[in-house]
């Protein structure tokens, strides 16, 4: 259905563009009217979360061809809910619910397991929470995410084209959400009506482990209100955001966050 309307790679680039786009227009907006004022070294924090990203991008270019091919592959085998004979969009509908429903349960397990929290903390080390933290994750982490949902998305039947569409749709969300924008808190709760605001995910970044264990959802808040891992708290003046202890300057530059998660 998706690719009828719009081929795979107008969506590759409808998703590249509007990942680089609503990410420069947040920085500049948050730099405007920051919801937390401490940071005073900007483009220091971000050169370092955009070399993670790009590091990241060079060492997932084969398994990111890869998954692309073994999706196709899959699709000629196996129909997965294609079985069903929904409408094409019903059918893509279920599958952006299932591959997001998968994303909160993946980000769980990474909250909840002790070895996939020594390559997630690497994303809660950051004290500073703006855009370019949606962008900072050990390429370890991305690597085993795509080991476990590869079978699980070729099980679906998802194709390419559902999954670029769902990075379309989710990326402007993460990236909204780790923003450092302040909005009014009356547009906070109504966008939390669907998806995980900038509220709720700043509570899923305090140094608390009560409160960085909550609110996992990635484009939609309803996993988590569902799954009881909902948290909200009206006043977040308090918030200490990061890890303790992790916020030295010495700890956090790209060699020592890359060998971080191997760390005794
Ligand atoms: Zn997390
Ligand atoms: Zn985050």
């Amino acid at each position: 259905m998706v690719a009828s309307i719009l081929s795979i790679p107008d969506l590759r680039i409808l998703s590249y563009g509007t990942t680089i786009a609503g990410g420069l227009l947040l920085w500049i907006l948050e730099g405007l009217n920051p919801f937390f004022s401490r940071e005073k070294r900007r483009a220091l924090h971000a050169k370092l979360n955009l070399s993670i990203a790009a590091l990241n991008l060079l060492i997932l270019l084969p398994s990111g061809i890869l998954m692309a091919f073994m999706l196709d592959w899959s699709r000629t085998a196996w129909p997965g809910i294609g079985i069903l004979a929904l409408p094409p969009v019903a059918e893509a509908i279920v599958i952006l619910l299932l591959i997001d429903l998968l994303m909160y349960i993946w980000h769980r397990l990474n909250h909840e397991t002790e070895f996939l929290w020594r390559f997630h903390s690497v994303h809660h080390s950051d004290a500073t929470l703006d855009v370019t933290t949606s962008w900072r994750f050990h390429y370890m982490e991305i690597l085993f995410s795509e080991l476990l949902r590869l079978p699980l998305f070729m099980l679906f039947g998802a194709g390419i084209e559902h999954l670029l569409l769902y990075s379309l749709l989710m990326t402007p969300v993460i990236e909204f959400h780790h923003s450092n924008l302040s909005i009014p808190p009356a547009l906070d709760r109504l966008a939390r009506l669907i998806i995980p605001s900038p509220m709720m995910h700043r509570l899923h970044h305090s140094t608390l482990r009560t409160e960085h264990d909550s609110n996992y959802g990635s484009m939609l808040s309803v996993w988590d209100r569902l799954f009881g891992t909902f948290l909200m708290k009206d006043n977040l003046d308090d918030l200490r955001l990061g890890l303790d202890n992790e916020s030295d300057t010495d700890k956090q530059q790209l060699f020592p966050l890359l060998l971080r998660p191997f760390r005794p």
